[in-house]
């Protein structure tokens, strides 16, 4: 088991380019997912600390910050990103000790908070605003400008990527900001934040107010003098979050939780299929907005493919994160007691066990695991079929012909992700521009390019988007200028 722990010098609260304790001296215990020992603290921050962070940032604005140009900006985020991949092994160990993930997605998670970084620092110099031909005698134009203060509320899920995913584009785009990181998985990016001082990243710039997201998350998204907010967690949250930004009348953005459906036609590429669709509801315990949770199989294929899939899924590993295996345990006791329920209740309603994952001989008792669980048919009316477990449980739901598939992915109330599975390029062009979410993978899945590519959802899955050249536009309004010149 990984001992990594957070630097010496980052006690508590980033603010004014600072260190510093929280007002009411209350701190929260940090915690190890695999084995419970608990490795540290993180400030438990209040209503005046926010208050605090958040000034510090308005002066960022009107100070040194404020001053810096975009090509000044993107230099900064390539100084930190080439710092996160000088240190990327021991943010690794550590982003692996406080999640609880394997260590290898812990180190691939690394490698893209260094990229989000490098393609921010690249983009932040090139978003032009545009001339646009008015009537004689006036000359008009646009240029984007920064909100202004923005507040960055994250998940526990996966922390490395999340921090420079929200920050990255509102940075590169002139915003000073105020980041609250989830209370279950802080340390990567309190480390990642002295990481971006290091870099050169001027006092207030950049603030960090941990805590409870009934405290400090709800005093940040609250505050009357922030301009614009970045949210990624649960749907419930999300609606607190949008209320906060209404009673401001001010904009943002919200990614949340899925049912994301896997649709596998007959002609699919078994050898495609099988490993992706099982790592997709097995990747950091099915953890992950994105997760294919539901695998939608045309039944023709049933008593071929299932097998094959099943057969993959009992073979998945849940390990300790120092150890080779697809999965660790989930965030903590709360969230392994609601998939327990989850599962308690799919076994009291009679769904079929179709698979089950294998538990690691040297798991600590102490840690929140679980095994994966794979069900199958699952009525389309069942609980398992729609609602969002957040777990590694698969539900298997085959469906008649093309329409159906369609109806059945798009039939519950999230829309964040589709797969579709099918060697018909043209079926799955049809198919893929029917679904009702924010992104369509043929015959992969959430594969490729990630950061450069736009992620967001649809319906209950939130809106606005992250990633790729369309974060940097979220993070930005566009004043129009018109001067008359005759
Ligand atoms: P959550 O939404 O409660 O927490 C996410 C973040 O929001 C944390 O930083 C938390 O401190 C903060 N927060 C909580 N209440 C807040 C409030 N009232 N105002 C402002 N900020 C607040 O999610 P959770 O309880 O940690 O996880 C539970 C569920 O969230 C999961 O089962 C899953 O459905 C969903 N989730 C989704 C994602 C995602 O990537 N979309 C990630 C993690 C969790």
């Amino acid at each position: 088991m990984t001992n990594a722990t957070v630097s010496d010098h980052i006690t508590g609260l980033l603010i004014d380019g600072a260190w510093a304790a929280p007002s009411n001296d209350q701190w929260l215990e940090t915690t190890a997912p695999a084995d419970g020992q608990v490795f540290g603290r993180i400030a438990r921050a209040g209503a005046a600390d926010v208050n605090r962070a958040v000034g510090s940032a308005r002066r960022a604005l009107q100070g040194n910050w404020g001053r810096l140009n975009a090509v000044e900006r993107g230099r900064l985020l390539l100084r930190a990103a080439q710092i996160v991949q000088d240190r990327a092994e021991d943010l690794a160990q550590l982003e692996a000790r406080d999640t609880g993930k394997p260590i290898a997605q812990a180190r691939a998670d690394i490698a893209a908070c260094a990229r989000y970084l490098e393609y921010y620092a690249g983009a932040a110099d090139k978003v032009h605003g545009h001339t646009i031909p008015v009537q004689n005698g006036y000359f008009a134009a646009t240029e984007h400008v920064p909100h202004g203060v923005t507040a960055h509320v994250i998940p526990w899920n996966y922390p490395a990527q999340m921090f420079p995913r929200s920050i990255g584009p509102a940075l590169a785009m002139g915003n000073a900001v105020v980041m609250k990181p989830a209370e279950d998985a802080c340390a990567t990016p309190l480390e990642l934040a002295a990481i971006m001082i290091e870099a050169g990243f001027p006092p207030g710039s950049l603030n960090m107010v941990t805590g409870l997201g009934s405290e400090a998350g709800a005093a940040l998204s609250e505050h009357p003098d922030i301009n614009f907010i970045s949210f990624i967690g649960s749907s419930e949250t999300g609606v607190a979050i949008q209320t906060a930004a209404a009673k401001n009348h001010i904009g943002c953005t919200l990614e949340l939780g899925g049912k994301s459906a896997q649709i596998v036609f007959a002609d699919a590429d078994p050898a495609l299929v099988v490993p992706t669709v099982v790592g997709a509801v097995t990747q950091h315990a099915g953890q992950t907005c994105s997760a294919g949770s539901r695998l939608l199989i045309e039944r023709s294929a049933m008593d071929t493919l299932v097998p094959l899939i099943a057969d993959a899924f009992s073979k998945v590993r849940v390990v300790m994160p120092d150890m080779e295996g697809q999965l660790g345990p989930l965030i903590n006791p709360r969230q392994k007691d609601r998939v327990e329920r989850f599962l308690n209740f799919a076994d009291s309603s009679g769904l079929p066990l179709l698979a089950k994952g294998q538990m690691a001989a040297d798991l600590s008792p102490q840690g929140n695991f679980v095994e994966p669980h794979m069900y199958g048919p699952v009525p389309r009316d069942h609980r398992l079929a729609h609602e969002e477990v957040f777990g590694p449980v698969l539900a298997v739901i085959p469906f008649e012909d093309e329409a159906d598939a369609v109806a059945l992915a798009n039939s519950t109330e999230y829309g964040l992700v589709a797969g579709i599975w099918t060697r018909d390029s043209a079926r799955a062009l049809r198919v893929g521009r029917q679904m009702e979410v924010g992104q369509v993978f043929v015959n992969c899945y959430g594969a490729g390019g990630g950061i450069e590519l736009p992620f967001g959802g649809m319906k209950k899955s939130g809106h606005g988007r992250e990633k790729g050249w369309e974060a940097l536009l979220e993070f930005a309004a566009v004043r129009t200028i018109l001067i008359r010149h005759d």
